[in-house]
């Protein structure tokens, strides 16, 4: 967690910005209560494994915050979702959390372009007897979803889908994935808060990657607000996290 370079306002200090921050909420207190009193006490051990494997990563400030993977594991399992997918690997720490969710017959799409980083955790994954669920597919994930698309028999045929990867190709990942997921399934956009940088004023500086992106992300939340196939719910858990429910 990179509280030190959060001010209480959970904005990035300039000389700082290169740090994302990875929650919204008011002060940092409050987030390390709600880490200490329910995720950590909480934590599987193969997940403490992973996160900690994580954190020594290179793109440690790209993976999923333990209270965010916490809920999504408590999402799928309220779904009872049995098949799901996700784009945007990493290390596997969100497909860690999704794998532990899903029934031992479930079955987890992921995709990633870079194989490597996902091999980081694979032995976790493997330690924790859910590796069996996981179908790993290395490369960008427009081209797999359009080689799914082609056979009807996938159509609706997701109940969860986790979407963690290039922003810029969201809204391309959402003409698909309506389709792909069931009537009743959820597809859960992450970081839709951006770093916070979706409401920008003058004490707020962000790195040059947040802000080639960010149009992409303001893009994408004002398109989900008005999609007529979705019920939606934008939730501040981590960067943001906005699910969205297939009505018809
Ligand atoms: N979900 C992970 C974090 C993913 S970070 C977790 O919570 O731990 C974003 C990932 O998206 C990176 O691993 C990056 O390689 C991947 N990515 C970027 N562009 C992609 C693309 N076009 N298709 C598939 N994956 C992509
Ligand atoms: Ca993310």
């Amino acid at each position: 967690m990179a509280s030190s370079s959060i001010n209480n306002n959970g904005h990035q200090k300039q000389s700082e910005a290169a740090v994302m921050p990875k929650n919204h909420l008011r002060s940092d207190a409050l987030y390390q209560y709600i880490m200490e009193t329910s995720v950590y006490p909480r934590e599987p051990e193969c997940m403490k494994e992973l996160r900690e494997i994580t954190e020594k990563h290179p793109l440690s400030m790209m993976a999923t915050t333990a209270d965010e993977v916490q809920f999504l594991n408590m999402l799928i399992k309220l779904m009872n979702a049995q098949n799901a997918m996700e784009i945007g690997v990493l290390t596997g720490y969100s497909l860690l959390a999704t794998a532990l969710a899903l029934p031992q017959h479930g079955k987890i799409l992921a995709m990633d372009i870079d194989r490597k980083t996902y091999e980081v955790g694979r032995p976790t994954l493997e330690k924790a007897g859910v590796a069996h669920k996981v179908d790993f597919r290395e490369g960008p994930a427009l081209p797999i979803l359009d080689e799914l698309f082609k056979d009807e028999n996938n159509h609706g045929s997701f109940d969860f889908i986790f979407v963690d990867a290039d922003k810029n190709n969201y809204l391309n990942y959402h003409g698909r994935l309506i389709e792909l997921v069931r009537v009743g399934g959820v597809i859960a956009y992450d970081n839709t808060l951006w770093n916070g940088s979706v409401v920008t004023s003058p004490d707020m500086s962000f790195d040059e990657h947040v802000m080639s992106l960010r149009d992409f992300v303001l893009e994408l939340n004002k398109a989900l607000a008005v999609d007529p196939r979705i019920d939606i719910c934008m939730l501040p858990v981590g960067d943001g996290i906005t699910l969205c429910r297939r009505m018809n």
